[in-house]
């Protein structure tokens, strides 16, 4: 028994080298990415628009018994939603929401906020979902109040200083991140 534990401890010896080796080319192959991702993921935050809002949807619907949803943003710069500034397709579990990147950002924000009226409204009253070929005017109405009145919190939100030191982050300030 002795002599095939000695036999065999050069082979294990060699099997934990080789899964050391792995881990640290792992470890170094995870690392590199981790940056690549944190870069993209930050870049891309920066017009990702209404992400907040589309967040806060999500979770009103969930708190409300309409269950799990989803919603994404196809933006698109076909010019075909021309002069809609975004058209939201919505299904019983999922919504997408196509955004018209060939007009101004501030457009697209409101044209988002106007889907996610209409969006609510389907889930809550039953209106029909929009369509790109009729237009019903009480439900259209509703959600450009919707619209108007959610972008208008988030204007008074931002024109407070208060609120914007709320977004300086202070927990790095308490907790700096290392160099
Ligand atoms: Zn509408």
């Amino acid at each position: 028994m002795e002599n095939s534990a000695e036999e065999s401890l050069p082979s294990e010896l060699e099997a934990i080298a080789k899964k050391t080796e792995e881990a640290v080319r792992v470890a170094h192959l995870l690392g590199d990415n981790a940056h690549a991702y944190a870069k993209k993921v930050y870049e891309l935050s920066e017009s990702c628009l209404m992400a907040h809002s589309i967040r806060s949807v999500q979770r009103y619907l969930e708190e409300n018994g309409k269950g799990r949803h989803w919603i994404s943003l196809t933006p698109t710069k076909s010019g075909q939603l021309l002069p809609r500034r975004a058209f939201a397709i919505i299904q019983p579990q999922q919504t997408d929401i196509i955004v018209n990147l060939t007009v101004e950002p501030e457009h697209q924000r409101r044209g988002i906020a106007h889907e996610l009226g209409h969006l609510l409204f389907v889930k809550f009253f039953h209106q029909r979902p929009p369509s790109l070929g009729r237009i019903d005017p009480i439900t259209e109405s509703a959600c450009n109040v919707f619209e108007k009145d959610l972008c208008k919190r988030h204007h008074i939100f931002y024109s407070l200083e208060a609120n914007l030191k709320k977004l300086l982050f202070n927990s790095l300030r308490d907790h700096p991140v290392p160099a």
